[in-house]
């Protein structure tokens, strides 16, 4: 059942998702190659302890730590370890935050030193994509919009749709009605309400969509072992239209990048 919010509800959900923001933003500073996995998970949730919330992975189905950590071939669910990060890596850095009973939920693959072209291109096709998808997250349509248009955009693109996780609703619980997959067919699924929220997150693999697991029992990666990309926003339907919670903007402003991405999703400014 999907579980829309009121106003009031929505305000609360936007501050979980600027602390994931901000947390984000925070790290975009101190990916670079020599610092691990853990020390970045470490970082992370002094930060968002400091900003009054709790990490909303920590503890979620027994997972270890703070941050989802998946670097190159690992789609996603990746566990933070002491390896130091290379140049030419990438990292896909999920994070949850948890305030006034409300999650956040969003993330961003960071490049980590000088990285190849093509895997540079796929990290910016898999960005444009989750406009591409926020963009059906609107009145009148409904879930297979969402994922079809997502998975248009990445195949004409010549890439891989991870099929096997999906986005989600978002609220007093991290995953809630209804899944939003990043692949689909047009007019099918639940229709959009007023109010609702949902985390809209492309995982995009630069060859075949095949994932495996480790035997860790989280870790996900692409099947031929190419690397895979990963971004997620917070997004509530009010008046009919997308209206983002998170933003990249905090990542922006310390990497130097200047975007004006976000603005048509954008009703009340941050
Ligand atoms: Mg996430
Ligand atoms: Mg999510």
């Amino acid at each position: 059942m999907i579980k829309v919010k009121n106003t009031e509800e929505i305000e609360l959900m936007r501050e979980s998702a600027l602390i994931v923001s901000k947390t984000l933003g925070m790290l975009a500073s101190e990916v670079k190659p020599g610092v691990s996995t853990l020390q970045l998970d470490a970082l992370a949730e002094t930060f968002i302890r400091d900003h009054g919330a709790v990490p909303g992975f920590l503890g979620l189905y027994d997972f270890p730590n703070s941050l989802c950590m998946s670097p190159n071939a690992q789609v996603v669910h990746g566990i933070p370890n002491d390896k130091p990060l290379e140049n030419g890596d990438i990292i896909s850095i999920d994070c949850g935050a948890l305030k006034n009973e409300f999650y956040g939920d969003h993330a961003y693959t960071f490049e980590v030193g000088e990285v190849a072209p093509e895997t540079k291109k796929m990290l910016d096709i898999t960005k444009q994509s989750l406009y591409v998808g926020i963009r059906e997250f609107k009145h009148g349509n409904r879930v297979g919009d969402v994922g079809y248009a997502i998975q248009k955009f990445t195949e004409d693109h010549g890439y891989g749709v991870v099929r096997e996780l999906v986005g989600h609703g978002l609220g007093k619980k991290m995953h809630e009605d209804p899944e939003m997959p990043n692949y689909g067919r047009r007019g099918r699924g639940k229709k959009f309400v007023e109010g609702m929220v949902v985390a809209i997150e492309p995982m995009t693999n630069l060859g075949t969509h095949r994932i495996k697991q480790l035997k860790d029992g989280w870790t996900i990666l692409t099947a031929d072992g190419k690397p895979s990309a990963h971004f997620e926003h917070d997004v509530a339907l009010v008046n009919g239209k997308p209206e983002l919670l998170s933003t990249f903007k905090y990542i922006y402003d310390a990497l130097g990048i200047v975007s004006d991405e976000e603005d048509e999703f954008r009703q009340v400014k941050i």
